[in-house]
């Protein structure tokens, strides 16, 4: 199923303000909160999708990159990411909209149906890939500092909270009695303590280890997308699963090739005996060298297009193209027979200028190339 657009599930338009976008997403959050609508499926579907979005717009960076790449910009590829927000995630954004309506409470009040699973924190890292890993894609095997269960560290269950992580306490106000629920300060909510561990760990019983993770990077990411590698991140004390690894992309600047989009910019620079005599030039592509021709007679500021010879598309459908943007070099120094000659080609009609609607302007090319 193709993912909605983040605009259309909180129905706003893409001009929309940060005010109006979230006043757009509490409107939605509080229509589909799962308090309001228990065990229905797809009211807490679309409270996730409205997350997603909300997330996502609300910050200039992510949004101005969904603007340009839609849903790809982060949905990685290769069997990272895509899995959307959990309620964790969710109800941990709810402190700036709700100013604790609903508080960060985890499951609290959650028809406490649920298990609360306890999840360690993720990790971030960098990678930087030179625009060639990008073209054809990378493994790269990265050293991450992660927090494990030490040997011998043992857990019991929490006395206050008996394992529940929630501690709920019940009041009476004028409106009735009232009970709300929050992490038990004992165990920070993860509902087991410490009952041994060995010299070494931390308080709650975990040590740092580095371990050498493999990470499979697609072709074709973009600068600044996020991978997301399950599980690697952070043990949580006692039960639970890892947190995740965020590997953000950095891509280093090439030194001849500029990146647009998936086509590939290069600049060629040319004598003028070879633009006028024609010549057979290579170039050093992504995918490795490339010869191209040169006809006689070539103008400067001609592109040619060498079709497939760009970034693969993340989404696996074809390639881009890489542009030749042919210069013709005019020396800035001559000798005295090489004055004397051009002295004498001043006035001859085959250097007199003939432009031809084939010899089109600059900005009629780029034009073209948009089209
Ligand atoms: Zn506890």
């Amino acid at each position: 199923m193709a993912k909605q657009d983040y605009y259309d599930i909180l129905k706003i338009n893409k001009g929309a303000t940060a005010t109006e976008i979230k006043k757009a997403y509490r409107k939605k959050a509080l229509k589909y909160h799962p308090d309001k609508n228990p065990d229905d499926k797809s009211a807490e579907e679309k409270f996730k999708q409205a997350a997603e979005a909300y997330e996502v717009l609300s910050d200039p960076d992510k949004k101005a990159r969904y603007d340009q790449y839609g849903h790809q910009a982060f949905d990685g590829a290769g069997g990272f990411g895509g899995g959307g927000m959990n309620m964790d995630d969710i109800f941990s954004q709810f402190g700036d909209i709700f100013g604790g309506a609903f508080g960060g409470g985890g499951f609290s009040g959650f028809g406490g149906s649920r298990q609360r699973v306890v999840k360690g924190s993720n990790l971030r890292i960098r990678v930087k890939l030179t625009l060639e890993d990008i073209a054809n894609g990378v493994e790269k095997k990265i050293k991450v500092k992660r927090k494990i269960i030490a040997p011998g560290t043992t857990y019991k269950t929490c006395s206050t909270c008996h394992g529940s992580g929630q501690v709920t306490r019940v009041t009476n106000t004028i409106l009735g009695r009232m009970q709300t629920s929050a992490p038990c300060n004992t165990c920070g909510g993860a509902g087991q303590m410490i009952d041994k561990k060995p010299i070494g760990a931390d308080a709650q019983g975990l040590i740092l280890s580095e371990e050498t993770v493999s990470i499979k990077i697609p072709a074709g990411v973009v600068d600044g997308m996020q991978l997301k590698v399950s599980g690697k991140g952070n043990s949580p004390p006692g039960n639970g699963i890892s947190g995740d690894l965020l590997v953000a992309i950095q891509e280093e600047e090439h030194s001849t090739l500029q990146r647009e989009g998936d086509n590939l910019h290069y600049d060629l620079y040319i004598s003028v005996p070879d633009a006028i005599l024609g010549i057979s030039k290579e170039i050093d592509a992504v995918t490795g060298k490339v010869r191209i021709k040169i006809d006689a007679g070539v103008q400067s500021g001609k592109i040619l297009r060498l079709r497939g010879k760009g970034i693969p598309s993340i989404n696996g459908y074809g390639k881009g193209d890489l542009l030749v943007h042919v210069n013709v070099w005019t020396p800035k120094t001559l000798s005295k027979q090489q004055k004397e000659f051009f002295e004498s080609m001043r006035d001859d009609e085959h250097f007199e200028p003939k432009p031809e609607s084939s010899d089109k302007s600059f900005f009629e090319k780029v034009k073209d190339m948009f089209s």
